[in-house]
């Protein structure tokens, strides 16, 4: 008697489940290679904001993991403010719309800002947030992303310190999910290993 392949729909369900995600991954970027990276960034933001106090914006939420290690690195007295943003939901394919899903308490007229994204992918969440922190008259806003997919890019959104560019596959890890939700508390930056089959974007 042979195994029998499952059936269409027993596979749609395991696929919606992220069950291939959770089986399909390799390690990209490696937990160590990070720290050192981010370490480096920390030094670099040190520096140049010597003497001031600027108020650190994570992106939620893939940003929260890059910025609990960059804030450690750095060694300037600095704010926390949250910004939480999501361009699609549970949907597979970006639909080109952003929402704020977590508004800033502090004013941030007059501050410097420093946002934290995860990802930069086709830009369009980065060019909002940045427009919506402009808006608010900041002294001057800064932005640095953990990882730049530059091929995906369809909007200009300035990135002044990106730590590793990406190739164009899906990544999760360290803070980032996939799919189905998984893998946002794994140490190392993953990528799906290249399957037409399990081949989709997610959201934040
Ligand atoms: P963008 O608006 O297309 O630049 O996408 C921004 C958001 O989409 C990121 O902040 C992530 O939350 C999510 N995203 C884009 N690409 C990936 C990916 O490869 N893995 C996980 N999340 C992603």
């Amino acid at each position: 008697m042979g195994s029998r392949r499952p059936s269409r729909r027993a596979e749609r369900r395991r696929k919606a489940e992220g069950a291939d995600v959770q089986e399909n991954w390799e390690i990209l970027i490696p937990a160590e290679r990070i720290a050192a990276s981010v370490r480096e960034l920390g030094e670099r933001l040190s520096e140049i904001y010597r003497g001031r106090r600027p108020v650190v914006i994570p992106l939620l939420r893939g940003g929260f993991m890059f910025a609990a290690d960059l804030v450690r690195a750095m060694s300037t007295d600095l704010q926390i403010e949250f910004l939480g943003a999501a361009s699609y939901g549970e949907q597979t394919t970006t639909s080109g719309e952003v929402r704020l899903t977590l508004d800033t308490t502090l004013p941030l007229a007059g501050r410097d800002v420093l946002l934290v994204e995860d990802i930069v992918d086709t830009g369009l969440t980065l060019a909002y947030i940045q427009q919506l922190i402009a808006s608010r008259k900041p002294a001057s806003l800064r932005t640095v992303a953990l990882l730049d997919k530059k091929a995906r890019r369809i909007v200009e959104a300035s990135v002044d310190h990106a730590v590793f560019q990406v190739p164009d596959r899906f990544v999760f890890g360290y803070g980032l999910d996939s799919p189905g939700g998984f893998g946002r508390n794994l140490p190392d930056v993953v990528a799906m290993r290249p399957d037409p089959e399990t081949e989709s974007t997610g959201g934040r």
